[in-house]
């Protein structure tokens, strides 16, 4: 029998239900705990044998409320997905969640507020709390296989976010949506796994294959600056503990600052300086122009070069 869900990462042939065998390129797939682990055979990365011992994690957290010893605020998340699962109605659907990470604990509850939506949740940390591993870059999915993909400070650490963009663009069915949040003034966060970061411009470029419905400030100046006073004492030290008691002091002395968001949220200027942008979209037929997308600039550093 073939597998309903999944399809093979290097061909796009169907999975044989018993076994994980693609039923085309004869690639055989493993699994942990009853989760598939589905990488390509020539994935440098990633690859079966490194997900033997992967078991979720008991830890999870139960929510994503800043709290005053947290580096960020998130003015985004708690507004956007009840806009976005009003978009989708009352019937079931699929949706995608990629880097998934232990984010399940708070964020099914969320996505499964209004109706019985189904939530895959996919990533390749070994754990993650995930229905299956896998890499953004070949998603193992069928074109058009979801309604959402959802990603959330994801993108910046692949090592070709067009690709996983494009992967996105190719399983989300037409007319059907993407939620992103990307950072863009952050510093490294996820150590030698990270890579880029995004304005609010290029995070819609990366996007283009979605009409936009909605962009704007997850986090604005005030977390930035945060995270800036937090690496500048860093900078002085290599030690453990040292790191640690810095790490506290700063967000005891100056954790404050990140509220300041909360009045800079929507004001234009704000963006020119944010920690982190969002991006909901629907699947489009056509790609949008690069036009559109500097036309939509909304900062306040209006620069004209033609
Ligand atoms: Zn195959």
């Amino acid at each position: 029998m073939v597998h309903t869900d999944y399809q093979c990462p290097a061909c796009h042939g169907a999975l044989l239900d018993a076994g994980l065998n693609c039923s085309a390129c004869k690639a055989a797939y493993a699994q942990v705990k009853g989760r598939p682990i589905l990488f390509r055979a020539d994935n440098d990365l990633f690859s079966a044998g490194d997900y033997a011992d992967a078991k979720p994690d008991d830890a999870a957290p139960a929510s994503r409320k800043s709290s005053l010893t947290g580096l960020s605020v998130n003015l985004s998340i708690d507004r956007m997905i009840p806009k976005l699962l009003a978009h989708l109605g009352d019937q079931p659907q699929t949706l995608l969640v990629v880097g998934g990470g232990r984010q399940r604990g708070w964020l099914d509850p969320m996505l499964k507020a209004g109706a019985a939506h189904r939530v895959i949740y996919c990533d390749v940390d070994k754990w993650a709390d995930v229905d299956l591993f896998c890499d953004g870059h070949d998603l193992p999915f069928a074109d058009g296989f979801a309604d959402v993909v959802i990603q959330t400070a994801v993108l910046e650490h692949v090592l070709y976010p067009e690709r996983v963009a494009a992967e996105f663009a190719r399983v989300v069915r037409p007319g059907g949506f993407v939620y992103s949040e990307l950072p863009f003034m952050q510093q490294v966060h996820e150590g030698a796994y990270d890579f880029t970061r995004y304005t609010l411009g290029g995070h819609r470029r990366l996007l283009n294959a979605f009409e936009e419905i909605e962009t704007g400030m997850v986090a604005g100046p005030g977390t930035a600056l945060l995270w800036a006073i937090e690496n500048f004492a860093l900078a002085f030290s290599g030690g453990k503990t040292a790191r640690r008691i810095l790490k506290g002091a700063v967000r005891i002395l100056f954790g404050w600052i990140k509220y300041f968001d909360h009045l800079l949220a929507n004001k234009p200027q704000a963006m020119d300086g944010a920690s982190c942008t969002y991006f909901m979209g629907r699947r489009a037929e056509m790609r949008r122009s690069d036009a559109d997308i500097i036309a939509s600039y909304r900062g306040q550093k209006h620069i004209e070069h033609i």
